[in-house]
């Protein structure tokens, strides 16, 4: 993928190198992550009523209802399919959002689900354009944005296992920073949005638009599985959808600071994701889903 040129708004960049532990505000006046709470860690959704068979169930009918829609950059499908999920699911979805273009699936997500929860993953290593599009969002939409926090700061996990992990043990610290933490909201939803776009990488070139997460036995949809980035690109301008800063500056796939680079015109998009080792993802999506579903 080339360098984009986004016409899009951009956030304010928030002053300083590495932010963490930043409060996030809501554009319905919720303050989420940042409040004060008897237990930090606590999940924030309301539970699982089905059972699992239940749910199984519901992602076979959503995959085979959808299985022929064509959502890329054609918003009245998008569109049914989110409206399909917050009417089956009700206050039992939740979003995941790195804060880089899938800004766009919460933006989606919170019209047809007004005071969605997002998931934001705050690691402590990220970008303060990251932390930046993270306010920024949450400042446009109708949704909760949340933070949620590995069991460990940055500070402690130096404690117990040394100083920067990431580049000794960086599938350890993906497990105690992402992949804990997001395990631990999820199983209190019943269902998962996602921004995952085929065109990532050749490990999501299959996904569907609806499927079984057999890992967090739960339904992840994907709405803009089939998108391109330009129809990304497109759609947050046209909505005026804040997006990361870093797109625009060779930065196609973003994560955690010290585990990112900006990558050539021409190459890999995920390339620049833990450059130089053979790891390609933190492991909330490589997990095996049923393609039954
Ligand atoms: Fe740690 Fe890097 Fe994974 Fe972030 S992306 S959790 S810094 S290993």
């Amino acid at each position: 993928m080339s360098n984009h040129v986004l016409p899009v708004p951009v956030p304010e960049l928030v002053e300083g190198e590495l932010v963490e532990g930043a409060s996030t505000s809501s554009a319905n006046g919720g303050l989420v992550g940042g409040e004060p709470a008897s237990d930090p860690f606590a999940p924030h959704g309301p539970g699982r009523a089905r059972t699992e068979a239940d749910l199984h169930d519901l992602a076979a009918q959503g995959a085979e209802r959808f299985a022929d829609a064509n959502t890329a950059g054609r918003d009245p499908e998008t569109v049914a399919l989110l409206a399909w999920a917050s009417q089956t699911f009700g206050t039992s979805i939740a979003v995941a959002c790195s804060m880089a273009g899938d800004t766009v699936v919460a933006h989606l997500a919170a019209q047809a689900s007004p005071g969605v929860d997002v998931l934001f993953l705050q690691t402590g290593y990220h970008f303060p354009e990251t932390i930046g599009t993270r306010d920024a969002l949450a400042a446009t939409i109708d949704a909760h944005v949340i933070d949620v926090l590995p069991r460990q700061s940055v500070a402690e996990q130096d404690a117990t296992h040394g100083p920067k992990l990431h580049d000794r043990d960086p599938s350890l610290c993906c497990a105690l920073r992402k992949t804990e933490p997001i395990n631990r909201e999820l199983a209190s939803y019943e269902a998962w949005i996602t921004g995952l776009r085929r065109e990532d990488s050749p490990l999501r070139a299959a996904t569907a638009l609806v499927e079984w997460d057999a890992v967090h036995a739960m339904v992840k949809i994907n709405p803009i599985a089939t998108w391109t980035f330009d129809q990304l690109a497109d759609y947050a301008g046209r909505h005026a959808v804040p997006i990361n800063l870093l797109l625009g500056e060779g930065y196609p796939s973003i994560g955690c600071a010290p585990c990112t680079r900006p990558v050539a015109p021409g190459e890999d998009p995920r390339a620049g994701r833990w450059a130089g080792l053979a790891k390609t993802e933190c492991g909330l999506h490589v997990a095996p889903t049923s393609k039954d579903a």
